[in-house]
């Protein structure tokens, strides 16, 4: 199938671990870039004599201007991760999108975000997008609870963590959980891994939707607790594998 590929230039780069980057662009052919939250580009660049095309999910919430921001991380030996991270200011990148049904419900029902690594990218596109307003002027979020649980092994590698903790006390009802896995002697937050604390969150209920994203490893282990072990409808858990 034919894509309509649009042009993006790199206008804000900020290096958020070793191997990752927070990545703002804007779109060269529109005025306005529409997508949904949760939604993902393809990035189509040439490597030798073929074409190599990856999915990126955005960073950021739908704005009313034709700007997006993506979440990278530097695979080793990876064509297309190496060729975004390593873009300078005004360079370009061709792709088509948006893609994706990782969207939000219509269900006004509590949620949990569930994330390892740069599959906090939707989340922070979610997040921001259920916290801000509406054409009416009302938060979307429309009272529910929201919790964000992020997985990661070292405290470097939280990313957007000023942001998120800025939300939590601007509102009850967003509830953010940083775990680290490896965490150091002096860590005070959270420790273990996700499926551990999203496990006390659902307790005995199941009228909450759960979104996961990461590797598949995680994805899948998190599924399994909730539809094998807790006994969960499988349209209630909702997900989106990067590899
Ligand atoms: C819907 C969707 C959304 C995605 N969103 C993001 C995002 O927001 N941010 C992001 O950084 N990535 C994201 N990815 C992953 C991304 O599409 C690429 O797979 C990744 O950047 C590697 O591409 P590459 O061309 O650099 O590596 P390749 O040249 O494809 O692979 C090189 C080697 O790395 C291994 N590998 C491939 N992908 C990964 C991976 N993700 N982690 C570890 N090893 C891998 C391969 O098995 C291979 O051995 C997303 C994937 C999907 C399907």
């Amino acid at each position: 199938m034919e894509h309509n590929l649009l042009t993006a230039r790199l206008v804000k780069s900020v290096l958020l671990s070793e191997k990752t980057k927070h990545l703002e662009f804007e779109v060269e052919e529109v005025s306005s870039f529409d997508f949904l939250a949760g939604q993902f580009i393809s990035v189509r660049e040439p490597r030798g004599d073929k074409f190599v095309t990856r999915a990126y999910s955005i960073a950021s919430p739908p704005r009313a201007n034709n700007t997006f921001d993506l979440c990278l991380n530097r695979v080793d030996e990876g064509f297309m991760s190496n060729f975004l991270c390593d873009r300078e200011l005004g360079d370009t990148a061709r792709f088509h999108g948006p893609h994706g049904l990782f969207v939000l419900k219509p269900e006004v029902e509590d949620v949990i975000f569930v994330a390892t690594g740069t599959g906090i990218a939707p989340f922070r596109s979610m997040v921001q997008h259920l916290f801000g307003m509406d054409g009416s002027g009302q938060q979307r979020h429309g009272g529910r609870q929201v919790w964000l649980v992020y997985g990661t092994r070292y405290c470097e590698d939280v990313y957007y963590k000023e942001e998120f903790e800025s939300l939590t006390a601007e509102h009850p009802n967003f509830h953010y959980v940083a775990t680290l896995s490896r965490a150091p002697a002096d860590w005070t937050g959270n420790r273990g891994y996700v499926q551990e604390h999203v496990y006390k969150i659902v307790g005995s209920r199941k009228d909450v939707h759960v979104y996961i994203c990461g590797l598949n490893e995680m994805v899948s282990s998190v599924r399994r607790l909730l539809i094998e072990e807790c006994g969960w409808e499988k349209k209630r858990v909702i997900y989106e594998r990067y590899d």
